[in-house]
């Protein structure tokens, strides 16, 4: 299929370098954390109250991610960092070059770009999980269990190593023009991307003129709309991309600078605890520091209840079992 794919001579179609494809990929997963930060800053104004909200910040993201790609799929028949990039996706049926995608070809790169990703990544923290359970000595001992735990872990680093490298090979296809394809999940679709057509844009004079002649309809008012908030959507992503970069680079410097901020007070709730565990309220054993709220437990009390809950017993900030940190006290 590639073999032949490779003498593809499509009325118009332009290959993109090798750069924006690596770029554009780079660019899309950059999405997803941008849009946890997000959440994780809306949240952190009453973490009490919504801090527990992080856990599903996954699944709110397959949402918002089903909604922006199905909208840029319909516009500009690509995903939205290829979009961004000025790509769009087209269709190769018999080693020919169609303009348009099908509709199965739409609906399944739709699933693919959406769902491959969020599939992935809940595999990669089952498998840590499993991992780190391994090592604490806490993994369930029973024959099967330990069996399904192995297939798990050993299965993801197998298919993850698998498909990098086709990946990898896929470049090497796609650079020494043997391929037409970008990537193999667009290989398995019979899906190539090209640059876009200029999309015309009513520029001011345009607008001010069709105000003048009466002529500026709902139409004209819904794509002023539909382009403010996809260019506010592309401008924050790059803007975020910025903002982290600068933090990573800067943080260390101008924190030394900055003076030193006073102690933050003890909170009422906090004297009530002094020296003893929040949860038996007695003296404690093991004493371990929930490092998101500050607050000492006995290790016995508090990792059944952070494996339960997922946050801190007395805060209710979002916890994990790794922010737990033990005190050696004596
Ligand atoms: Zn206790």
């Amino acid at each position: 299929m590639a073999e032949k794919g490779a003498h593809l001579t499509g009325t118009n179609f332009i290959r993109p370098s090798i750069f924006e494809i690596i770029a554009q990929e780079s660019f899309a997963s950059t999405v997803q954390p941008a849009f946890q930060k997000l959440l994780s800053f809306i949240l952190s104004f009453n973490p009490e109250r919504y801090g527990h909200l992080l856990k599903w910040a996954d699944e709110a993201y397959l949402i918002f991610n089903i909604t922006l790609q199905r909208y840029y799929f319909k516009k500009y028949s690509a995903s939205f960092s290829e979009a961004f990039y000025g790509l769009k996706r087209i269709a190769i049926v018999d080693s020919i070059i169609k303009r348009k995608l099908s509709n199965k070809q739409e609906r399944l790169s739709l699933i693919l770009i959406v769902v491959f990703p969020y599939l992935k990544q809940k595999l990669q923290q089952i498998s840590q999980r499993y991992q780190l359970e391994e090592i604490d000595g806490c993994a369930p001992q029973s024959k099967w269990q330990k069996l399904y735990r192995n297939c798990v872990i050993k299965g993801y680093t197998m298919s993850f190593m698998t498909y990098e490298f086709m990946v990898l090979y896929n470049y090497i296809l796609y650079v020494a023009g043997k391929s037409v394809y970008q990537s193999p999940l667009l290989r398995l679709l019979s899906i190539t991307l090209t640059y876009a057509e200029p999309v015309p844009v009513l520029s001011i004079s345009d607008l001010l003129r069709k105000i003048k002649h009466n002529s500026f309809g709902i139409n004209d008012s819904i794509d002023i709309l539909q382009r403010t908030v996809t260019t506010s959507l592309e401008f924050g992503a790059f803007f975020l991309q910025f903002v982290s970069w600068w933090t990573q680079e800067h943080y260390e410097k101008s924190i030394m600078t900055l003076p030193l901020p006073p102690s933050p007070k003890i909170p009422e709730m906090a004297k009530q605890y002094k020296g003893k565990c929040p949860i038996c309220c007695k003296a404690l054993k093991v004493p371990m520091v929930l490092s998101v709220s500050g607050y000492v437990f006995c290790y016995q009390c508090i990792l059944p209840v952070i494996r339960e809950t997922k946050k801190c017993p007395v805060t209710n900030y979002p916890a994990q079992e790794d922010d737990l940190i033990r005190l050696y006290l004596d």
